[in-house]
C-alpha cells in the first residue's frame, strides 16, 4: 500500500511538472510559522495552512495505558509551503506522510516540524498522517493540568487551553476549527465516548477489541475535542429532536444523578434564550476524580469528579453557544466565554426561583480590594481562568450592559451575537460593535471601564 501510494505521488509530480509552461516563473516555497501569534500562547497553532478535518484513529490498551494511533489531517495551504508545523507533545512518532508520501519530520519542544517531499502550493488541499504509539501524558502549566487525563479504568480528555497536543497532532489554535471523526478501539467491556454522534461500532477483533465511531460534524477547535474510555453508565434520550447522550463512571452515580435531565432542561432553556442550539447532539460525561476542572467539550461537556451542582451543568451547556460555537480568536478575550457562561448561571437561577441576576451582581459589586485588581479583558496568561476577574467580573460586565441597554435590546443582542458568529470566532471588539449597533449607544467608555481598568467601575 505504501509503495503504491508513493508511486502514485511520484507520477503526479511528473504530470504536474510536465503540464507547467516551459518558462514558468520560479515558485518560492517558505516555511509556515511555528505559532499562530496568540499573545498568551505564542507557540499554539501554526501558520501557512487551514485545517478542514481531523480523522483520529486510536487503539487503547488499558493494561499498560498505551495508545497506538494515527491522526490524519486534511488541510489547505494558505501560502506556498516548504514545510509546516503541528502542535504535538504526545507519544513517540513512527512515521509521517504528506499526501501519502513519506515526509521528513523533527520534534522541537511542543512543535512537530514536517517537511513534505515537495512544496505545497498555496490553495492546494493536502493530507498529513502522523502515526505514534506510547503513553500520552497531560500537559501542565499555570492554568492547570490539561489534555489526556488518566483514570483508574481508562482516560478522558479536557484540553483547554493547551492540552490537545498531549494526545493528537493539531493546529491547536482556537481560531482554526475543523470537523472531526473518531475511531477508537478498546477491549469490549469498556465504553468509548467522544464529541458528536455515535455512528457505529465494529464487533470485536481477534484480540477482543471493538472499534467505536463518533463524528463531530460542526466545526470544532482542537481544545474542545474529547474522548472518554472506561466503565460508564450511559443514558440515551433526546432533546429538541436531537440525541442527548450522558454517561458517568459508576463511582460518580450520586454526583451525576441530575446530569441527564438537567442537560436536557438546560439545552431547551438555552435554546429559548440564545437561539438554536448550535450542534446536532448534546450530553455530558462524568469521569475522573475532580483533579481537573469541568470543560465545555463541544456538544458533550466533561465533568471531572461529576457535576458539582446543576449550575455547573447550565454553565457548560451555555458554553455551547458562547465559547464553542462562537469561539475566541485569542485567549485574551476569554471573558467572552466565561463571563457569558457565568451570566447564564445567574439568568437560570433568576428564572428558576433563585436570586435575581441583579442581587448576585450587587453582592459582588460590594467587594473591595483584590477582586478588582486584574483586567477582565486582559487578565494575563496565568490568570486567564481567574474566578474573580474573568468569571464573576465577566458576568458583571454582561449584567451592567443589560442594565445600560435594557432587557429588550440585551436579549436580542445575545441571540444576534450567537447567530452572526455561529461556528466561527469573534473578538471583544466585535462584541462592542454589535452592542453599539443594536443599542444605538456609544459604549466605548463603558466597556473600557469594565474590561480594561484594574479597579471598580462606577455605576
Ligand atoms: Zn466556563
Amino acid at each position: 500500500m505504501v509503495r503504491k501510494l508513493a508511486a502514485l505521488a511520484a507520477s503526479l509530480t511528473v504530470m504536474a511538472s510536465s503540464a507547467a509552461p516551459a518558462a514558468a516563473e520560479p515558485v518560492t516555497f517558505l516555511p509556515g510559522s511555528a505559532g499562530a501569534g496568540d499573545p498568551y500562547y505564542p507557540l499554539q497553532g501554526n501558520g501557512g495552512y487551514d485545517v478542514g478535518h481531523y480523522d483520529l484513529r486510536l487503539r487503547f490498551d488499558p493494561d499498560d495505558h498505551e495508545v497506538d494511533a494515527t491522526t490524519t489531517i486534511t488541510a489547505t495551504a494558505v501560502q506556498n509551503l516548504s514545510r509546516f508545523n503541528l502542535d504535538f507533545s504526545g507519544p513517540p512518532i513512527s512515521g509521517v506522510t504528506v499526501d501519502g508520501a513519506r515526509a521528513s519530520y523533527r520534534r522541537a519542544g511542543q512543535e512537530l516540524v514536517i517537511t513534505p517531499a515537495k512544496g505545497l502550493r498555496s490553495g492546494s488541499t493536502f493530507t498529513v498522517a502522523v502515526s505514534y504509539a506510547g503513553t500520552p501524558k497531560a500537559v501542565s502549566d499555570a492554568t492547570g493540568r490539561q489534555g489526556w487525563i488518566r483514570t483508574k479504568d481508562g482516560a478522558f480528555v479536557a484540553s483547554q487551553p493547551d492540552g490537545a497536543r498531549s494526545w493528537f497532532p493539531a493546529n491547536d489554535s482556537p481560531a482554526d476549527k475543523a470537523t472531526f471523526s473518531f475511531r477508537v478501539s478498546a477491549p469490549e467491556d469498556l465504553t468509548v465516548l467522544a464529541n458528536g454522534e455515535h455512528t457505529g461500532t465494529d464487533g470485536a477483533d481477534d484480540d477482543g477489541y471493538k472499534t467505536v465511531r463518533w463524528e463531530m460534524r460542526q466545526p470544532m477547535a482542537p481544545y474542545l475535542a474529547t474522548i472518554a474510555i472506561g466503565h460508564f453508565v450511559v443514558s440515551e434520550g433526546t432533546v429538541g429532536g436531537m440525541p442527548n447522550v450522558t454517561a458517568y463512571d459508576p463511582s460518580l452515580a450520586e454526583e451525576s444523578k441530575n446530569l441527564h435531565d438537567v442537560t436536557a432542561k438546560a439545552v431547551a432553556w438555552g435554546t429559548k434564550l440564545f437561539g438554536p442550539y448550535p450542534f446536532s447532539s448534546t450530553g455530558g460525561i462524568a469521569d475522573g476524580n475532580g483533579s481537573v476542572t469541568a470543560l465545555e467539550t463541544q456538544g458533550r461537556p466533561v465533568y471531572s469528579g461529576g457535576p458539582t451542582d446543576d449550575s455547573e451543568i447550565v454553565h457548560e451547556l451555555a458554553h455551547q453557544w458562547f465559547g464553542d460555537s462562537v469561539g475566541v480568536q485569542s485567549w485574551r478575550d476569554i471573558w467572552l466565554n466565561e463571563g457569558f457562561a457565568t451570566y447564564a448561571e445567574w439568568l437560570y437561577q433568576e428564572q428558576h426561583g433563585g436570586p435575581s441576576a441583579k442581587e448576585i451582581f450587587d453582592r459582588h459589586y460590594r467587594k473591595t480590594g483584590h477582586f478588582w485588581n486584574l483586567k477582565t479583558g486582559d487578565p494575563g496568561q496565568e490568570h486567564m481562568f481567574d474566578e474573580d476577574a474573568v468569571y464573576l467580573r465577566g458576568a458583571m460586565t454582561v449584567h451592567a450592559l443589560r442594565t445600560k441597554i435594557g432587557d429588550r435590546v440585551f436579549f436580542s443582542l445575545l441571540k444576534t451575537w450567537a447567530q452572526e458568529n455561529r461556528h466561527g470566532t469573534a473578538t471583544t471588539a466585535d462584541f462592542v460593535s454589535l452592542a453599539e449597533k443594536l443599542s444605538g449607544q456609544n459604549l466605548r467608555s463603558f466597556f473600557d471601564a469594565w474590561l480594561y481598568q484594574a479597579n471598580k467601575p462606577r455605576l
